[in-house]
Parts: C-alpha cells; structure tokens; sequence
C-alpha cells in the first residue's frame, strides 16, 4: 500500500537531514506557545533522527508573514518550547537559508538539533521557487517530510525540496497517510461517513469521493438544513445554503441508487438567536419553527446516529454536528464523539473543528486516528494527490 520512503527506511547517522515540520502552532499574547499538540506530534520523528545519530535540521512555517521577516512570526519561541519537551538544547537559526545558516549546519555534531528560521520569510516559499528549493536543499543530504497538515500546499520547502534530496515521509506523515488511505481503500464495513459542520459546499468533493465506498452517510450540522430542504422540510432560520440545494437533491438520489444509506436530523435544538446564551428547544422537522435556526441535533437523532456508530466497523467523521463552539449546542458533537469513543469501529476523525471538538472533550486517545491536518486531511479525503506526499521518493 505504502508507496513512498519512509524514515524507517533511510540510514540517517551522520547524515544532515532537513525535516519539515508542521510548526504552526497558534502563540498568546506573550508570544508563548498556546496549544503545543502539532509541536507534540512532531516528537517520535525528532526523536528517531536525533537518537540515530542524525543532524537534525527543522523547518516550519509559522502564520503568514509577507514574504520578509517578521518579529511576531519568528519560531524562536517555539526553539524554546521544543528544547523544553526534548530536555536538550534546540539551536535556533537566524534565517532558514544563507551563510550563517550554513556555518551553523557545518558545524553539527550527530543528535544535534537545530531549527530554522520560518520559511515564509522568504516569498520564495509559497512560490515554490526552483533556486530557493536548491539552497534549502543543500544545506542536507536527506530530507523527511513530517508536516501532513502542509502537504497540500506545494510550496519550497514541502515540495521543491523533496525532488532534490532522497525524501522520505516521517512518523506522524506515514500515520496519517496510513489511516486515511485505509478508510478510502480497504475500510472494515460496515463504513460509516459523519459529515457535518457548516457548509455542504466545503464538502461538496469528500461527499462526492466517499459515496461509493460508505454503507452509510450521516449528515448533520448546519449542512445538513440544505438537504433537509432538498427534501422538501422547511427550517425556519436555519443555515441554507439555496444554490446547493438542487445538488443535494441529487445526491439523495444518486445515495438511493448506490444503496447507500442517508440519515438526516429527524429533530434539532432551534434558537430564535446565533448566540452563546440564546434560549434553545427542541423540535422535530414537521414541527419546525418559522422563526427558529437549527443550531444542533436533537436528542432523538443524536441517539439514532449513536446507534449506527455503535455498530460500525469503519467510521470517518468530519464536521461538528451543531455549533459546539456555545456549550448549549455541543450535545450533539460531543454524543457523536461519545459514542465514537465507546466503539469496536476503527474510528478516523480529520477536520479542524471536529478535531478540536474531540480534544476538547479529552477523547483524543479513544479514537484510532485523529488527523493533525485541517485543510490537508479534507484534500485526501477529496481523493485529491497532496503535492508534499506525491513528491516524495518512491520506495524501491
Ligand atoms: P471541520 O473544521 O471539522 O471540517 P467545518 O469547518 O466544516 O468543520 O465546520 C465547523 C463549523 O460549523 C463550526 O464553526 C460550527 O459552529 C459550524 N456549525 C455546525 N453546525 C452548525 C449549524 N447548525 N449552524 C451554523 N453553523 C454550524
Ligand atoms: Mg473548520
């Protein structure tokens, strides 16, 4: 199945090895590391390297600087925190290319780490620029991809980089690459696809790739007030998206033809407000208010759906099932993940919010895989070939 390089594969004692990292982890005020989980995830491929006796070189991105140096995207803070979770000294670089990077390199020693300035200081980077990927290049004699939420973007030091140097994907890379590629290709059935969150619209291409592997979809979220409406119930208030509804109609049938089964909300908790403390109740979808929003499953559904988890043997979510962001609508996310975590199914979570839905609720070691790469996994799950993984070494 596994196609490409991986690190297990490359002998890296005494070798430089460029390792691109998802660093783009969100700082508070102080400039302090907020949320280390991407740093975190980073850690069994840092550590691999390092106690093999590479040279380990890091580079990341951090936010999106203007292609110039900027003090409030530097990664020295992040050097700082990933010297604390190794309890080594990471050195920090000045820039990710040049002389002084260089002289900085030359001077390694086996184990040692050292991370780069962000790349995104040069807009050579996002331009994927031939002569910036060769001076990245040439500061290494290996190179391992580990940043799986960057691997859609082809940019220098994700994708140039890799068809210069053997290139190989890292641990956290081969993860996911693993478990999302199970789900497309051989899910243990019976496979079950949740799909939620805002717009059917965002989703419209994983839809599209997963109906003719699912046994089962479940929609829900605010997506799901579109097909709610292509057959036929009117929902108030509620998010809908009018020029997708002809295309959800479709896809109803196009499910029905497949043999495919579709579960829509039979009831909702509706507000007359999109607020935090808005007055919620419940109503079913031949009871539904004229002035309400939908702002997440009702009880009735999110037991239906718990049910259908429950008996899964495969199952991929993304996208909330309610506006979990406001305490009062996040009953119908957090039974969803409930009864994920309570499941014999192979459970594989991507998306951002579904992911951070799951964290929040401390789930996160109960799922089979949840996938560190917001934009990056919904890309995979389209069927889509990310740019950093297609451009890494084939595997002898
Ligand atoms: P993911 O990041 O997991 O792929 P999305 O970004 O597609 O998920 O959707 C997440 C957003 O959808 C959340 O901000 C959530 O508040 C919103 N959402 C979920 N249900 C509704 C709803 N019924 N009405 C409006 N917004 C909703
Ligand atoms: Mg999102």
């Amino acid at each position: 199945m596994f196609t490409k390089l991986i690190l297990k594969d490359m002998d890296v004692r005494g070798k430089r090895v460029l390792c691109r990292v998802d660093f783009n982890v969100p700082l508070n005020s102080d400039g302090d590391v907020a949320d280390d989980t991407r740093i975190v995830g980073a850690l069994d491929t840092i550590r691999d390297i390092a106690e093999r006796g590479g040279r380990l070189i890091l580079a990341s991105h951090l936010g999106r600087p203007k292609g110039c140096p900027d003090s409030r995207y530097s990664l020295g803070p992040i050097a700082r925190h990933l010297s604390r979770l190794l309890g080594r000294e990471v050195a920090m670089a000045p820039d990710c290319v040049g002389p002084q990077v260089e002289s900085l390199v030359s001077n390694m020693r086996n184990g040692d780490a050292l991370l780069l300035e962000n790349v995104r200081f040069h807009p050579e980077e996002t331009d994927n620029d031939p002569g910036f990927s060769r001076r990245l290049a040439s500061l290494a004699d290996l190179f391992v991809n580990d940043a799986f939420g960057a691997a859609h973007r082809a940019h220098a030091s994700t994708e140039g980089v890799a068809r210069l140097l053997p290139a190989a994907a890292g641990l956290l890379m081969e993860r996911e690459i693993r478990y999302l590629s199970l789900a497309l290709s051989a899910p243990a059935p019976p496979f079950v696809a949740v799909l939620g969150g805002a717009k059917v619209s965002d989703k419209i291409l994983v839809i599209e790739n997963l109906l003719s592997k699912i046994d089962t979809l479940l929609v829900g979220g605010g997506m799901a007030y579109t097909f709610l409406r292509a057959r036929g119930i009117t929902v108030g208030k509620s998010l809908v998206e009018e020029e997708r509804i002809y295309f959800a109609g479709e896809l109803l049938n196009r499910a029905e033809e497949m043999g495919v089964r579709v579960l829509l909300p039979e009831d909702h908790l509706v507000a007359r407000e999109f607020k935090a403390d808005a007055e919620g109740w419940v109503c079913t979808n031949e009871a539904f208010p004229v002035d309400g929003m939908g702002l997440d499953i009702g009880p009735e559904t999110a037991r239906h759906f718990a049910n259908v988890l429950r008996e899964a043997g495969t199952v991929l979510w993304n996208g909330p099932m309610g506006v979990f962001e406001f305490d009062a609508f996040a009953k119908g996310t957090f039974a969803v993940a409930e009864a994920l975590a309570g499941s014999e199914a192979l459970s594989i979570i991507g998306g951002g919010d579904s992911v951070a839905a799951v964290n929040r609720l401390g789930l996160t070691d109960r799922m089979t895989h949840v996938s560190t790469g917001g934009g990056a996994s919904l890309e995979f799950l389209e069927g889509k070939d990310l740019p950093g993984i297609a451009a890494l070494s084939d595997r002898a």
